[in-house]
Protein backbone atom coordinates (compact mmCIF):
# COMPACT_ATOMS: atom_id res chain seq x y z
CA UNK A 1 0.00 0.00 0.00
CA UNK A 2 1.42 3.66 -0.91
CA UNK A 3 2.64 5.53 1.71
CA UNK A 4 1.32 8.90 1.59
CA UNK A 5 1.77 11.55 4.38
CA UNK A 6 -1.95 11.09 5.31
CA UNK A 7 -2.13 15.73 4.89
CA UNK A 8 -1.15 14.93 1.06
CA UNK A 9 -4.07 12.27 0.77
CA UNK A 10 -6.48 14.48 2.92
CA UNK A 11 -5.55 17.39 0.53
CA UNK A 12 -6.06 14.95 -2.68
CA UNK A 13 -9.26 13.77 -1.42
CA UNK A 14 -10.75 16.82 -0.07
CA UNK A 15 -10.20 18.45 -3.12
CA UNK A 16 -11.81 15.74 -5.38
CA UNK A 17 -14.72 16.24 -2.59
CA UNK A 18 -14.85 12.27 -2.14
CA UNK A 19 -14.33 13.05 1.33
CA UNK A 20 -14.96 15.77 3.91
CA UNK A 21 -12.32 16.98 6.53
CA UNK A 22 -13.90 15.77 9.33
CA UNK A 23 -14.57 11.97 7.93
CA UNK A 24 -11.19 11.76 7.10
CA UNK A 25 -9.68 12.73 10.26
CA UNK A 26 -12.11 10.32 11.74
CA UNK A 27 -11.01 7.26 9.76
CA UNK A 28 -7.08 8.22 10.29
CA UNK A 29 -7.83 7.75 13.93
CA UNK A 30 -9.65 4.46 12.88
CA UNK A 31 -6.82 3.65 11.11
CA UNK A 32 -4.33 4.17 12.47
CA UNK A 33 -6.14 2.23 15.74
CA UNK A 34 -6.66 -0.59 14.18
CA UNK A 35 -2.61 -0.16 12.27
CA UNK A 36 -3.76 -0.49 8.80
CA UNK A 37 -2.86 2.06 5.99
CA UNK A 38 -5.51 4.76 6.09
CA UNK A 39 -6.13 4.05 2.11
CA UNK A 40 -6.91 0.45 2.95
CA UNK A 41 -9.39 1.80 5.41
CA UNK A 42 -10.99 4.14 2.68
CA UNK A 43 -11.06 1.16 0.09
CA UNK A 44 -12.50 -1.32 2.55
CA UNK A 45 -15.46 0.75 3.41
CA UNK A 46 -15.88 1.62 -0.53
CA UNK A 47 -16.00 5.29 0.42
CA UNK A 48 -14.29 6.01 -2.75
CA UNK A 49 -13.77 3.72 -6.11
CA UNK A 50 -10.23 1.71 -5.98
CA UNK A 51 -9.71 2.82 -9.72
CA UNK A 52 -10.98 6.38 -9.57
CA UNK A 53 -8.68 6.92 -6.51
CA UNK A 54 -5.86 5.32 -7.86
CA UNK A 55 -6.42 7.95 -11.42
CA UNK A 56 -6.95 10.61 -8.68
CA UNK A 57 -3.61 9.53 -6.65
CA UNK A 58 -1.68 9.46 -10.13
CA UNK A 59 -2.54 12.77 -11.53
CA UNK A 60 -1.68 14.29 -8.21
CA UNK A 61 1.04 12.60 -7.71
CA UNK A 62 2.20 13.59 -11.74
CA UNK A 63 3.07 9.98 -12.44
CA UNK A 64 1.61 7.67 -14.95
CA UNK A 65 -1.26 4.81 -13.78
CA UNK A 66 -0.38 1.89 -15.30
CA UNK A 67 -3.15 -0.97 -15.66
CA UNK A 68 -1.04 -4.36 -15.87
CA UNK A 69 -4.17 -6.09 -16.84
CA UNK A 70 -4.77 -3.86 -19.83
CA UNK A 71 -1.37 -3.28 -20.81
CA UNK A 72 0.96 -6.26 -21.99
CA UNK A 73 4.10 -6.82 -19.73
CA UNK A 74 7.46 -7.73 -21.59
CA UNK A 75 9.06 -10.88 -20.18
CA UNK A 76 12.28 -10.27 -20.59
CA UNK A 77 11.80 -6.74 -19.21
CA UNK A 78 10.25 -8.76 -15.89
CA UNK A 79 13.08 -10.94 -15.39
CA UNK A 80 15.44 -8.18 -15.07
CA UNK A 81 14.81 -8.09 -11.71
CA UNK A 82 15.05 -11.35 -9.83
CA UNK A 83 11.05 -12.28 -8.12
CA UNK A 84 12.25 -12.10 -4.72
CA UNK A 85 13.63 -8.47 -4.87
CA UNK A 86 10.07 -7.50 -6.94
CA UNK A 87 8.18 -8.77 -4.57
CA UNK A 88 10.07 -7.47 -1.70
CA UNK A 89 10.21 -3.56 -3.68
CA UNK A 90 6.83 -4.13 -4.66
CA UNK A 91 7.58 -3.60 -8.63
CA UNK A 92 6.91 -5.00 -11.87
CA UNK A 93 9.39 -4.06 -14.73
CA UNK A 94 7.09 -4.04 -17.42
CA UNK A 95 8.56 -2.99 -20.61
CA UNK A 96 11.08 -0.19 -22.07
CA UNK A 97 10.09 3.00 -23.47
CA UNK A 98 10.90 2.93 -27.12
CA UNK A 99 11.90 6.86 -27.23
CA UNK A 100 13.91 7.39 -23.72
CA UNK A 101 14.88 3.76 -23.67
CA UNK A 102 13.93 3.93 -19.99
CA UNK A 103 12.89 1.05 -18.07
CA UNK A 104 9.18 1.20 -17.11
CA UNK A 105 8.28 -0.02 -13.88
CA UNK A 106 4.95 -0.28 -12.10
CA UNK A 107 5.64 0.41 -7.95
CA UNK A 108 2.78 0.69 -5.12
CA UNK A 109 4.63 3.70 -4.03
CA UNK A 110 6.09 5.46 -6.75
CA UNK A 111 7.17 8.27 -4.52
CA UNK A 112 9.52 5.92 -2.86
CA UNK A 113 12.57 7.94 -4.27
CA UNK A 114 15.27 5.18 -2.48
CA UNK A 115 13.62 2.48 -4.37
CA UNK A 116 13.68 4.51 -7.67
CA UNK A 117 17.35 4.89 -6.74
CA UNK A 118 18.13 1.28 -6.16
CA UNK A 119 16.00 0.29 -9.51
CA UNK A 120 18.31 3.02 -11.95
CA UNK A 121 20.94 1.32 -10.09
CA UNK A 122 20.45 -2.49 -10.45
CA UNK A 123 19.23 -2.11 -14.23
CA UNK A 124 21.96 0.39 -14.80
CA UNK A 125 20.06 2.94 -16.52
CA UNK A 126 17.06 5.65 -15.39
CA UNK A 127 13.67 4.25 -15.10
CA UNK A 128 9.62 5.50 -15.30
CA UNK A 129 8.36 4.95 -12.76
CA UNK A 130 4.47 4.46 -12.85
CA UNK A 131 1.37 4.08 -9.96
CA UNK A 132 0.19 0.47 -9.89
CA UNK A 133 -2.32 -1.30 -7.57
CA UNK A 134 -1.62 -4.37 -5.69
CA UNK A 135 -4.01 -6.31 -8.03
CA UNK A 136 -1.32 -4.98 -10.74
CA UNK A 137 1.85 -6.15 -9.34
CA UNK A 138 -0.12 -9.41 -8.95
CA UNK A 139 -0.31 -9.62 -12.13
CA UNK A 140 3.13 -9.28 -12.60
CA UNK A 141 4.20 -11.91 -9.85
CA UNK A 142 2.06 -14.79 -11.45
CA UNK A 143 4.06 -14.45 -14.36
CA UNK A 144 7.05 -15.43 -12.40
CA UNK A 145 5.13 -18.25 -10.74
CA UNK A 146 4.07 -19.99 -14.57
CA UNK A 147 8.65 -20.44 -14.76
CA UNK A 148 7.95 -21.82 -11.30
CA UNK A 149 6.01 -24.96 -12.36
CA UNK A 150 8.44 -26.24 -14.65
CA UNK A 151 11.00 -25.97 -12.14
CA UNK A 152 8.79 -27.49 -9.51
CA UNK A 153 7.99 -30.01 -11.31
CA UNK A 154 11.39 -31.00 -12.25
CA UNK A 155 12.82 -30.42 -8.90
CA UNK A 156 10.14 -32.94 -6.96
CA UNK A 157 11.10 -35.61 -9.65
CA UNK A 158 15.01 -34.99 -8.72
CA UNK A 159 13.80 -35.52 -5.41
CA UNK A 160 12.12 -38.37 -5.22
CA UNK A 161 15.13 -40.15 -7.35
CA UNK A 162 17.57 -39.59 -4.67
CA UNK A 163 15.32 -40.28 -2.04
CA UNK A 164 14.41 -43.36 -3.50
CA UNK A 165 18.26 -44.14 -3.50
CA UNK A 166 18.88 -43.24 0.33
CA UNK A 167 15.92 -45.66 1.13
CA UNK A 168 17.11 -48.84 -0.31
CA UNK A 169 19.98 -47.81 2.07
CA UNK A 170 16.84 -48.83 4.80
CA UNK A 171 16.49 -45.90 6.58
CA UNK A 172 14.06 -45.71 9.74
CA UNK A 173 11.01 -43.81 9.32
CA UNK A 174 12.86 -41.31 11.64
CA UNK A 175 15.73 -40.83 9.74
CA UNK A 176 14.00 -40.68 6.61
CA UNK A 177 11.51 -38.57 7.24
CA UNK A 178 15.22 -35.84 8.26
CA UNK A 179 16.36 -36.90 5.12
CA UNK A 180 16.86 -33.57 2.82
CA UNK A 181 15.45 -34.88 -0.50
CA UNK A 182 12.46 -35.75 1.77
CA UNK A 183 12.58 -32.25 3.20
CA UNK A 184 13.05 -30.81 0.22
CA UNK A 185 10.15 -32.71 -1.47
CA UNK A 186 7.79 -31.10 1.24
CA UNK A 187 9.33 -27.91 1.55
CA UNK A 188 8.66 -27.66 -1.95
CA UNK A 189 4.90 -29.09 -2.19
CA UNK A 190 4.21 -26.16 1.08
CA UNK A 191 5.78 -22.80 -1.14
CA UNK A 192 3.85 -24.10 -4.35
CA UNK A 193 1.06 -24.23 -3.20
CA UNK A 194 1.28 -21.02 -1.04
CA UNK A 195 2.47 -19.30 -4.64
CA UNK A 196 -0.67 -21.26 -6.52
CA UNK A 197 -3.12 -19.60 -3.95
CA UNK A 198 -3.98 -23.12 -2.55
CA UNK A 199 -6.16 -23.63 0.14
CA UNK A 200 -5.54 -27.36 1.07
CA UNK A 201 -3.15 -29.63 -0.18
CA UNK A 202 -4.68 -33.13 -0.10
CA UNK A 203 -2.08 -35.98 -0.39
CA UNK A 204 -4.10 -39.31 -1.44
CA UNK A 205 -2.27 -43.21 -1.06
CA UNK A 206 -3.67 -45.11 -4.29
CA UNK A 207 -2.56 -48.54 -4.84
CA UNK A 208 0.24 -47.60 -6.70
CA UNK A 209 1.00 -44.29 -6.19
CA UNK A 210 0.77 -40.96 -3.66
CA UNK A 211 -1.68 -38.72 -5.72
CA UNK A 212 -1.07 -34.47 -4.22
CA UNK A 213 -3.90 -32.22 -4.94
CA UNK A 214 -4.52 -28.41 -4.86
CA UNK A 215 -7.98 -26.83 -4.19
CA UNK A 216 -7.74 -23.79 -5.81
CA UNK A 217 -10.42 -21.29 -5.73
CA UNK A 218 -12.49 -23.79 -4.62
CA UNK A 219 -11.21 -26.47 -7.17
CA UNK A 220 -9.15 -29.52 -6.64
CA UNK A 221 -7.06 -29.44 -8.67
CA UNK A 222 -3.56 -32.72 -9.27
CA UNK A 223 -0.48 -31.11 -9.07
CA UNK A 224 1.78 -34.80 -9.19
CA UNK A 225 1.61 -38.20 -8.82
CA UNK A 226 4.61 -39.67 -7.07
CA UNK A 227 5.65 -43.59 -6.32
CA UNK A 228 4.01 -44.85 -3.28
CA UNK A 229 7.26 -45.49 -1.54
CA UNK A 230 7.82 -41.69 -0.76
CA UNK A 231 4.25 -41.69 1.27
CA UNK A 232 5.37 -43.08 4.80
CA UNK A 233 8.39 -40.39 4.96
CA UNK A 234 5.98 -37.47 3.82
CA UNK A 235 4.03 -38.13 6.66
CA UNK A 236 6.53 -38.72 8.83
CA UNK A 237 7.88 -35.40 8.16
CA UNK A 238 4.99 -33.67 8.33
CA UNK A 239 3.96 -35.41 11.79
CA UNK A 240 7.45 -34.17 12.90
CA UNK A 241 6.65 -30.50 11.47
CA UNK A 242 3.15 -30.40 13.46
CA UNK A 243 4.03 -32.56 16.74
CA UNK A 244 2.52 -35.63 16.31
CA UNK A 245 3.30 -39.10 16.89
CA UNK A 246 5.45 -40.72 14.25
CA UNK A 247 4.18 -44.39 15.21
CA UNK A 248 1.06 -43.91 15.26
CA UNK A 249 -0.89 -45.23 11.65
CA UNK A 250 -3.92 -46.67 13.09
CA UNK A 251 -5.50 -43.78 14.30
CA UNK A 252 -6.71 -40.21 13.13
CA UNK A 253 -4.56 -37.14 14.21
CA UNK A 254 -4.80 -33.41 14.18
CA UNK A 255 -1.76 -30.98 14.76
CA UNK A 256 -0.74 -27.91 13.09
CA UNK A 257 2.38 -26.00 12.41
CA UNK A 258 3.61 -22.32 10.84
CA UNK A 259 5.48 -22.59 7.99
CA UNK A 260 7.94 -19.61 6.80
CA UNK A 261 8.93 -18.69 3.50
CA UNK A 262 10.09 -15.46 2.51
CA UNK A 263 8.91 -12.45 5.27
CA UNK A 264 5.99 -14.21 5.76
CA UNK A 265 4.27 -16.99 7.38
CA UNK A 266 1.75 -19.52 6.90
CA UNK A 267 -0.87 -21.43 9.40
CA UNK A 268 -0.95 -24.80 8.72
CA UNK A 269 -3.80 -27.37 10.14
CA UNK A 270 -3.36 -30.70 9.10
CA UNK A 271 -5.33 -33.90 9.30
CA UNK A 272 -4.34 -37.39 9.19
CA UNK A 273 -6.61 -40.72 8.59
CA UNK A 274 -5.90 -44.04 7.41
CA UNK A 275 -6.71 -45.67 4.32
CA UNK A 276 -7.00 -48.75 3.01
CA UNK A 277 -3.27 -47.97 1.17
CA UNK A 278 -1.80 -45.39 3.68
CA UNK A 279 -2.19 -42.62 5.71
CA UNK A 280 -4.16 -39.57 3.92
CA UNK A 281 -3.17 -36.22 4.67
CA UNK A 282 -4.78 -33.11 4.15
CA UNK A 283 -3.28 -29.52 5.25
CA UNK A 284 -5.30 -26.55 5.21
CA UNK A 285 -3.29 -23.11 4.72
CA UNK A 286 -4.11 -20.53 6.46
CA UNK A 287 -2.18 -17.75 4.59
CA UNK A 288 -1.45 -14.56 7.15
CA UNK A 289 -1.99 -12.08 4.19
CA UNK A 290 -5.89 -12.90 3.91
CA UNK A 291 -7.63 -9.46 5.44
CA UNK A 292 -10.59 -7.97 5.62
CA UNK A 293 -11.87 -6.69 2.29
CA UNK A 294 -14.60 -4.21 1.49
CA UNK A 295 -18.40 -6.03 0.81
CA UNK A 296 -18.03 -4.63 -2.53
CA UNK A 297 -14.73 -6.78 -3.37
CA UNK A 298 -16.50 -9.80 -1.86
CA UNK A 299 -18.62 -8.87 -4.72
CA UNK A 300 -22.33 -6.70 -3.33
CA UNK A 301 -23.85 -4.49 -5.18
CA UNK A 302 -24.79 -1.57 -4.34
CA UNK A 303 -28.03 -1.78 -3.02
CA UNK A 304 -27.01 -5.34 -1.63
CA UNK A 305 -24.05 -3.22 0.34
CA UNK A 306 -26.23 -0.88 1.79
CA UNK A 307 -28.86 -3.38 3.40
CA UNK A 308 -26.18 -5.02 4.80
CA UNK A 309 -25.09 -1.46 6.22
CA UNK A 310 -28.63 -0.91 7.59
CA UNK A 311 -28.94 -4.30 8.77
CA UNK A 312 -25.70 -3.65 11.49
CA UNK A 313 -26.36 -0.05 12.04
CA UNK A 314 -29.05 -1.16 14.90
CA UNK A 315 -27.49 -2.47 18.19
CA UNK A 316 -29.19 -5.93 18.47
CA UNK A 317 -30.58 -8.08 16.81
CA UNK A 318 -29.07 -11.20 14.67
CA UNK A 319 -27.11 -10.67 11.34
CA UNK A 320 -26.95 -14.51 9.83
CA UNK A 321 -24.56 -15.76 6.86
CA UNK A 322 -25.86 -18.96 5.55
CA UNK A 323 -24.54 -21.47 2.77
CA UNK A 324 -22.31 -24.79 2.24
CA UNK A 325 -19.14 -25.21 3.69
CA UNK A 326 -16.84 -23.55 1.71
CA UNK A 327 -19.24 -20.35 0.38
CA UNK A 328 -17.65 -17.69 1.91
CA UNK A 329 -19.57 -17.17 4.59
CA UNK A 330 -16.62 -16.62 7.47
CA UNK A 331 -15.01 -13.62 5.27
CA UNK A 332 -17.84 -12.10 4.67
CA UNK A 333 -18.30 -12.20 8.65
CA UNK A 334 -14.86 -10.79 9.25
CA UNK A 335 -15.92 -8.12 6.52
CA UNK A 336 -18.60 -6.73 8.69
CA UNK A 337 -16.65 -7.12 12.02
CA UNK A 338 -13.92 -4.83 10.32
CA UNK A 339 -17.06 -2.64 9.34
CA UNK A 340 -18.00 -2.58 13.24
CA UNK A 341 -14.77 -2.44 15.07
CA UNK A 342 -14.92 0.66 16.59
CA UNK A 343 -13.16 2.42 20.03
CA UNK A 344 -16.67 2.82 21.77
CA UNK A 345 -17.73 -1.26 20.90
CA UNK A 346 -16.75 -4.48 22.78
CA UNK A 347 -17.02 -6.75 20.18
CA UNK A 348 -16.13 -10.78 21.27
CA UNK A 349 -16.46 -13.89 19.18
CA UNK A 350 -16.19 -17.82 19.78
CA UNK A 351 -14.76 -19.38 16.46
CA UNK A 352 -14.11 -22.59 14.98
CA UNK A 353 -10.77 -22.10 14.18
CA UNK A 354 -9.92 -18.60 14.50
CA UNK A 355 -9.11 -17.74 10.73
CA UNK A 356 -8.06 -13.99 10.86
CA UNK A 357 -6.80 -12.67 13.95
CA UNK A 358 -8.38 -8.55 14.48
CA UNK A 359 -7.00 -5.88 16.70
CA UNK A 360 -9.59 -5.23 19.38
CA UNK A 361 -11.59 -7.84 18.87
CA UNK A 362 -11.51 -10.33 21.55
CA UNK A 363 -11.81 -13.96 20.09
CA UNK A 364 -11.78 -16.98 21.75
CA UNK A 365 -11.71 -20.29 19.92
CA UNK A 366 -13.69 -23.06 20.22
CA UNK A 367 -11.96 -25.93 22.21
CA UNK A 368 -13.35 -29.26 22.95
CA UNK A 369 -10.86 -30.73 25.58
CA UNK A 370 -11.08 -27.86 27.31
CA UNK A 371 -15.05 -27.37 27.17
CA UNK A 372 -15.37 -24.53 25.07
CA UNK A 373 -18.26 -25.25 22.91
CA UNK A 374 -20.07 -22.52 20.81
CA UNK A 375 -22.61 -22.70 23.56
CA UNK A 376 -20.93 -22.50 26.55
CA UNK A 377 -18.02 -19.74 25.21
CA UNK A 378 -21.07 -17.55 24.27
CA UNK A 379 -22.48 -17.82 27.91
CA UNK A 380 -18.90 -16.56 28.96
CA UNK A 381 -18.79 -13.87 26.82
CA UNK A 382 -22.53 -12.48 27.76
CA UNK A 383 -20.55 -12.05 31.04
CA UNK A 384 -18.17 -9.96 29.10
CA UNK A 385 -20.16 -6.63 28.71
CA UNK A 386 -20.29 -7.53 24.93
CA UNK A 387 -21.56 -4.43 22.37
CA UNK A 388 -21.48 -7.33 19.01
CA UNK A 389 -20.69 -10.94 19.56
CA UNK A 390 -19.73 -13.18 16.09
CA UNK A 391 -20.86 -16.72 17.22
CA UNK A 392 -18.81 -18.84 13.91
CA UNK A 393 -21.58 -20.92 14.02
CA UNK A 394 -25.05 -21.98 15.04
CA UNK A 395 -25.60 -26.12 14.47
CA UNK A 396 -27.81 -27.08 17.66
CA UNK A 397 -30.81 -26.03 19.65
CA UNK A 398 -28.27 -24.42 23.04
CA UNK A 399 -26.37 -22.05 20.72
CA UNK A 400 -29.38 -20.95 18.66
CA UNK A 401 -31.52 -20.59 21.72
CA UNK A 402 -28.55 -18.49 24.05
CA UNK A 403 -27.79 -16.26 20.48
CA UNK A 404 -31.31 -15.54 20.38
CA UNK A 405 -31.44 -14.58 24.15
CA UNK A 406 -28.18 -12.16 23.42
CA UNK A 407 -29.80 -10.68 20.29
CA UNK A 408 -32.83 -9.85 22.38
CA UNK A 409 -31.10 -8.18 25.31
CA UNK A 410 -29.34 -6.00 23.75
CA UNK A 411 -26.96 -7.56 21.78
CA UNK A 412 -26.09 -7.40 17.92
CA UNK A 413 -25.64 -11.07 17.06
CA UNK A 414 -23.45 -12.10 14.08
CA UNK A 415 -23.53 -15.68 12.92
CA UNK A 416 -23.54 -18.28 10.20
CA UNK A 417 -26.15 -21.16 9.79
CA UNK A 418 -26.07 -24.08 7.30
CA UNK A 419 -28.99 -24.05 4.79
CA UNK A 420 -29.29 -23.53 0.95
CA UNK A 421 -30.90 -20.19 0.55
CA UNK A 422 -31.86 -17.52 2.91
CA UNK A 423 -35.64 -17.99 3.83
CA UNK A 424 -34.85 -21.85 5.28
CA UNK A 425 -33.03 -20.33 7.79
CA UNK A 426 -36.40 -19.53 9.68
CA UNK A 427 -37.66 -22.93 9.76
CA UNK A 428 -34.21 -23.84 10.74
CA UNK A 429 -34.30 -22.03 13.97
CA UNK A 430 -38.08 -23.19 14.69
CA UNK A 431 -36.40 -26.36 14.19
CA UNK A 432 -33.79 -26.45 16.27
CA UNK A 433 -36.22 -25.05 19.10
CA UNK A 434 -36.78 -21.67 19.39
CA UNK A 435 -40.06 -20.43 19.71
CA UNK A 436 -41.34 -18.53 16.13
CA UNK A 437 -42.13 -15.24 18.12
CA UNK A 438 -38.63 -14.96 19.33
CA UNK A 439 -37.08 -16.06 16.01
CA UNK A 440 -39.40 -13.34 14.57
CA UNK A 441 -38.34 -10.56 17.06
CA UNK A 442 -34.59 -10.80 16.80
CA UNK A 443 -33.39 -11.78 13.04
CA UNK A 444 -32.57 -8.40 11.01
CA UNK A 445 -31.21 -9.82 8.01
CA UNK A 446 -30.41 -13.13 6.10
CA UNK A 447 -27.49 -13.65 3.65
CA UNK A 448 -27.01 -16.80 1.27
CA UNK A 449 -24.38 -16.79 -0.49
CA UNK A 450 -21.62 -19.19 -2.97
CA UNK A 451 -18.41 -18.45 -4.11
CA UNK A 452 -17.79 -18.65 -8.51
CA UNK A 453 -14.46 -18.15 -10.12
CA UNK A 454 -14.40 -14.67 -11.77
CA UNK A 455 -13.14 -15.00 -15.13
CA UNK A 456 -9.47 -14.39 -16.17
CA UNK A 457 -9.37 -10.92 -17.34
CA UNK A 458 -6.31 -11.54 -19.61
CA UNK A 459 -7.92 -13.78 -21.97
CA UNK A 460 -11.81 -13.47 -21.43
CA UNK A 461 -13.72 -13.68 -24.63
CA UNK A 462 -17.50 -13.07 -25.10
CA UNK A 463 -19.99 -15.25 -26.83
CA UNK A 464 -23.33 -16.12 -28.21
CA UNK A 465 -25.28 -18.63 -25.55
CA UNK A 466 -26.78 -21.60 -26.84
CA UNK A 467 -30.50 -22.54 -26.93
CA UNK A 468 -29.95 -25.17 -24.91
CA UNK A 469 -28.02 -23.06 -22.22
CA UNK A 470 -30.66 -20.03 -22.29
CA UNK A 471 -33.45 -23.07 -22.27
CA UNK A 472 -31.73 -24.59 -18.70
CA UNK A 473 -31.41 -20.97 -17.44
CA UNK A 474 -35.33 -20.25 -17.98
CA UNK A 475 -36.06 -23.56 -16.52
CA UNK A 476 -33.95 -22.83 -13.55
CA UNK A 477 -35.81 -19.67 -12.87
CA UNK A 478 -39.06 -21.35 -13.14
CA UNK A 479 -37.88 -23.76 -10.16
CA UNK A 480 -37.34 -20.95 -8.40
CA UNK A 481 -40.83 -19.21 -9.41
CA UNK A 482 -39.54 -16.58 -10.56
CA UNK A 483 -41.55 -15.48 -13.44
CA UNK A 484 -38.95 -15.94 -16.70
CA UNK A 485 -40.24 -12.58 -18.20
CA UNK A 486 -39.05 -10.37 -14.91
CA UNK A 487 -35.87 -11.16 -15.92
CA UNK A 488 -33.74 -10.02 -19.27
CA UNK A 489 -31.27 -12.87 -20.01
CA UNK A 490 -28.37 -11.42 -21.66
CA UNK A 491 -27.35 -11.86 -25.27
CA UNK A 492 -23.59 -12.34 -24.50
CA UNK A 493 -21.67 -14.44 -22.25
CA UNK A 494 -18.43 -14.70 -21.58
CA UNK A 495 -15.34 -17.27 -20.39
CA UNK A 496 -12.10 -17.36 -19.80
CA UNK A 497 -10.44 -18.77 -23.04
CA UNK A 498 -7.42 -19.83 -20.89
CA UNK A 499 -3.97 -18.57 -20.70
CA UNK A 500 -0.48 -18.55 -18.70
CA UNK A 501 -1.84 -15.92 -16.43
CA UNK A 502 -4.58 -18.55 -15.07
CA UNK A 503 -2.84 -21.17 -15.51
CA UNK A 504 -4.69 -22.11 -18.25
CA UNK A 505 -8.32 -22.60 -16.10
CA UNK A 506 -10.01 -19.30 -17.38
CA UNK A 507 -10.18 -18.15 -14.03
CA UNK A 508 -8.61 -16.11 -11.30
CA UNK A 509 -9.88 -15.27 -7.73
CA UNK A 510 -13.51 -16.29 -6.93
CA UNK A 511 -16.13 -14.01 -5.68
CA UNK A 512 -19.74 -14.39 -3.95
CA UNK A 513 -23.30 -13.98 -5.51
CA UNK A 514 -25.66 -13.35 -3.04
CA UNK A 515 -29.36 -13.40 -1.87
CA UNK A 516 -30.42 -11.16 0.89
CA UNK A 517 -33.56 -11.38 3.16
CA UNK A 518 -34.40 -8.34 4.96
CA UNK A 519 -36.73 -9.20 7.64
CA UNK A 520 -39.27 -6.54 7.22
CA UNK A 521 -42.41 -5.73 9.53
CA UNK A 522 -44.79 -7.62 6.91
CA UNK A 523 -42.21 -10.62 7.43
CA UNK A 524 -42.11 -10.58 10.68
CA UNK A 525 -45.97 -10.87 11.10
CA UNK A 526 -45.90 -13.51 8.61
CA UNK A 527 -42.93 -15.40 10.57
CA UNK A 528 -45.36 -15.84 13.68
CA UNK A 529 -48.62 -16.49 11.58
CA UNK A 530 -50.77 -19.43 11.76
CA UNK A 531 -49.97 -20.01 7.70
CA UNK A 532 -46.59 -19.48 7.78
CA UNK A 533 -44.71 -21.41 5.43
CA UNK A 534 -41.83 -21.56 3.18
CA UNK A 535 -43.35 -21.22 0.15
CA UNK A 536 -45.22 -17.74 1.59
CA UNK A 537 -42.17 -16.70 3.13
CA UNK A 538 -40.50 -17.02 -0.15
CA UNK A 539 -43.77 -15.29 -2.32
CA UNK A 540 -43.35 -12.23 0.17
CA UNK A 541 -39.63 -11.57 0.45
CA UNK A 542 -39.33 -11.70 -4.01
CA UNK A 543 -42.60 -8.94 -3.67
CA UNK A 544 -40.62 -6.80 -1.32
CA UNK A 545 -37.64 -7.13 -3.88
CA UNK A 546 -34.93 -9.99 -2.86
CA UNK A 547 -33.28 -11.52 -5.64
CA UNK A 548 -32.25 -15.14 -5.98
CA UNK A 549 -28.82 -16.12 -5.43
CA UNK A 550 -29.07 -17.61 -8.99
CA UNK A 551 -30.68 -14.36 -10.61
CA UNK A 552 -27.61 -12.22 -8.30
CA UNK A 553 -25.52 -14.46 -10.52
CA UNK A 554 -27.08 -14.03 -14.18
CA UNK A 555 -26.32 -10.39 -13.29
CA UNK A 556 -22.57 -10.96 -12.74
CA UNK A 557 -22.58 -13.77 -15.92
CA UNK A 558 -24.27 -10.68 -17.84
CA UNK A 559 -21.24 -8.31 -16.62
CA UNK A 560 -18.41 -10.53 -17.28
CA UNK A 561 -17.65 -11.32 -14.04
CA UNK A 562 -18.20 -15.35 -14.01
CA UNK A 563 -19.33 -17.83 -16.18
CA UNK A 564 -23.04 -18.81 -16.32
CA UNK A 565 -21.26 -22.63 -15.57
CA UNK A 566 -20.07 -21.38 -12.61
CA UNK A 567 -23.11 -20.09 -11.28
CA UNK A 568 -25.19 -23.50 -12.47
CA UNK A 569 -21.96 -25.26 -10.30
CA UNK A 570 -22.50 -23.68 -7.16
CA UNK A 571 -26.18 -23.18 -6.82
CA UNK A 572 -26.69 -27.18 -7.61
CA UNK A 573 -23.89 -27.98 -4.64
ZN1 LIG B 1 -6.43 -16.31 -18.42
Amino acid sequence: MINLPPEKLRDILLKAGVIDAQSFDELRIEAERKQQNVVETILSKGIVNKDYFYLLLAKSLGVPRVNLSVVKIDETALRLLPEELARKRKVIVFGEDEMTRKYKVAMEDPIDLETVDFLSLRLGKPIEPFLATEDDLNQGFSLYEQRLTEDFKTSIEQSVKESLRAKAQGATLEEAAQDIPIVAIVDNLLSYAISSRASDIHFEALEDGVLVRYRIDGILHEIIRMPKEILPAIVARIKILSSLRIDEHTHPQDGRFRYKIGGSSVDIRVSIIPTFYGEKMVLRLFTAAQKPVSLTDLGLFEDQVKLIEDAIEKTYGMVLACGPTGSGKTTTLYSILNILNRPEVNIITVEDPIEYDMRYVNQMQVNNAAGITFANGLRSILRQDPNIIMVGEIRDGETANISVQAALTGHLVLSSIHTNDAPTVIPRFVDMGVQPFLVSAVINTILAQRLVRKVCIDCIESYVPSKEMLASIEKELADLNVDPRSVKLPGTFYKGAGCKVCNHTGFMGRMGIFEILNVSEEIRKLIISESFNLDNLRTLARKEGMKTMFEDGLKKVERGMTTIEEVFRVIRE
